[in-house]
Parts: structure tokens; C-alpha cells; sequence
């Protein structure tokens, strides 16, 4: 079908945090002016008249709770509000199993998870119950998965792959083992969700990687790859800035503060 391959895409904002610039940026001092700098969460979906991806499921207002984190909604109730239930939804793409991306799998129980074969590995691996990654995850989302993929319900990738027309996934790791990327074409050219290849537009825009690492020298790599994906930093959404929500208008009116239309 003409077209049927061009998508609507959304940042659908579930969760914030107070913070200050200086957890932002990794190395000790390396933000010398530590201001106020809060962090926004989100999940977002692409559209078009064939498919509905989502990609990352967020936390739940438990987790929210135990770990501090403001919880606005649950973000099946932000797709909600786009028209997309969660529980018909056919693909959900997982950038990485950091808490804050794979919470409320439950709730989509239609979905295949895509998910990078290193990511998978890594987290059911050797290192993962070390200090400074166990708390990263929840070893709930973990065991989910581990679960879902007896079930077929997982679709590995290992590098770039195409998951539905106009739509692609490449590994660009750095923050997690096998974090990945979304490419998405839309009517006004690509767009890449870079989730947390770069977490604020500042951390990509300054090639300053974010505090929480797995791999610097690919957390530098992945500034360049999400760079080439996109031709031009106007076309990358980062992670976790709020600036998205100005960026970018209301998806819709009523939606303001929750959800925006990228594309
Ligand atoms: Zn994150």
C-alpha cells in the first residue's frame, strides 16, 4: 500500500524526577555548574495505517515508588489516550532491560518483545548481579523475559534489523551491553528514538556520555551511529529530556504535559 510504510511517531511522558546537571555527565566534575536539570520518562509509539509499534513499556507506579521517581500515569494509560491499547499490541520494541524501559510487560500480552541478542545476554549473564548494574533492573522484567521467550514470544536481533516496513533496529550499546536504537520513517524523513544512546540532547549535541555506563568508547560509538541514522541531530529524540515536551506540539488537544507528535 502507498505509504503504508510512513509513521506517525509519540513521546508519551509517564514519570519525572527532580536532578541536577552534574548526575547527568559522567566523570567526576565534569559539570562544573551542577544546575537544576530534571529528567523526564517516557515510552513511545509509531503508527501507520498497518502497524502499531511501541517501543519500551516504562515503570510501574510500584517501582515508582521504591525507587523515588514521580509517577504521573501508567504509560499504558498515556497510549491509552492515543488509541493504542496495549493489550492488542503486536510488536514492542525493547531498547534495553534498564527498570525505567521494561516494566508493565504484563500489560502487553499480545506483543512480541524485540530485543538485542547482547542486551538478553548480558542481563541472564555473569556480570549482571554486580553492584553497579543489579540495580538497574528489575529482576522481575528479567525473569518476564526470560519466561516469554519459552512462550516465542521474543524476537532476538543482533545488530540492524528491520522489524516492520519503516521501521529498523540497530545495537549501538555504550550505556547498556546491547542497547538499541529505533529508526523510523515518517512523511518528513527519518527519525531515530535514540532512547538512551543519548539521554538528554545535551549529552549527543556536547558529546558528553550520560553518568551510567557499560562501555564508554561505545557510548561514543553510539553518538556516531545515532548521528549517521539520522542525518541531522534535529531528527533524534533522545531518552529522557524534558525538552521533548517542548519540542514538539500536544499529540492531540487535552494531551498536554503527557503525550507530543514527533512526526
Ligand atoms: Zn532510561
Amino acid at each position: 500500500m502507498e505509504g503504508g510504510d510512513i509513521f506517525e511517531v509519540y513521546a508519551v511522558r509517564y514519570a519525572t524526577r527532580e536532578a541536577r546537571s552534574g548526575e547527568h555527565f559522567h566523570g567526576p566534575g565534569h559539570d562544573p555548574h551542577d544546575a537544576p536539570m530534571p529528567m523526564d520518562y517516557f515510552v513511545w509509539a509509531a503508527v501507520s495505517p498497518e502497524h502499531t509499534v511501541v517501543v519500551d513499556t516504562g515503570f510501574s507506579a510500584e517501582v515508582a515508588a521504591r525507587r523515588g521517581r514521580e509517577h504521573l500515569r501508567c504509560p499504558t494509560e498515556g497510549l491509552a489516550a492515543l488509541g493504542i491499547d496495549a493489550g492488542s499490541v503486536r510488536y514492542a520494541i525493547l531498547t534495553h532491560l534498564h527498570y525505567d524501559h521494561v516494566g508493565n510487560l504484563r500489560k502487553f500480552p499480545t506483543a512480541t518483545f524485540v530485543v538485542q541478542d547482547e542486551e538478553m545476554a548480558f542481563w541472564t549473564g555473569r556480570y549482571a548481579g554486580r553492584a553497579l548494574f543489579r540495580e538497574l533492573v528489575e529482576p522481575d522484567d528479567v525473569g518476564y523475559l526470560v519466561r516469554a521467550n519459552f512462550e516465542g514470544r521474543l524476537r532476538f536481533v543482533s545488530g540492524s534489523e528491520n522489524i516492520v516496513p519503516g521501521i529498523e533496529v540497530h545495537r549501538a550499546g555504550g550505556h547498556s551491553a546491547g542497547l538499541q536504537v529505533v529508526r523510523v520513517k515518517t512523511a518528513g524523513g527519518v527519525l531515530v528514538l535514540a532512547s538512551d544512546a543519548t539521554h538528554f540532547y545535551a549529552n549527543i549535541e556536547e558529546d558528553r556520555p550520560f553518568s551510567i555506563v557499560s562501555d564508554v568508547p561505545r557510548m561514543y560509538g553510539a553518538f556516531d551511529l545515532v548521528r549517521s541514522l539520522a542525518g541531522s541531530l534535529a531528527r533524534v529524540v533522545p531518552g529522557h529530556d524534558p525538552l521533548v515536551m517542548d519540542r514538539y506540539p500536544a499529540a492531540k488537544e487535552g494531551l498536554e504535559g503527557l503525550a507530543v507528535r514527533i512526526a
